[in-house]
């Protein structure tokens, strides 16, 4: 089973502060961002990959991939241990 992939952020400006929700590339990591209030043109951080790993609110969604989940599947463990008793 395929676990959720966030695909909405909410970027945060490091310039005017001002916040606002963009839709992230599924497959593809985006390395520009126009801050709609100041105009201020974003880029990733050193050793981040897209301007969401380094001011949005969720990582994009190729690093979600990468990313462990051990949560979830002791979550799911869980759960079918439940439909099984
Ligand atoms: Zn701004």
């Amino acid at each position: 089973m395929e676990k959720e992939i966030i695909t909405t952020a909410n970027v945060t400006c490091p310039s005017c502060e001002h916040v606002q929700t963009a839709e992230m590339p599924i497959d593809a990591c985006q390395h520009f961002f126009i801050c709609q209030k100041c105009e201020e043109n974003l880029n990733p951080k050193d050793g981040d990959c897209c301007i969401f790993c380094s001011y949005g609110d969720s990582k994009c969604p190729p690093r979600q991939r990468e990313l462990p989940s051990n949560e979830q599947q002791q979550q799911n463990a869980q759960e079918s241990a439940d439909e099984n008793d």
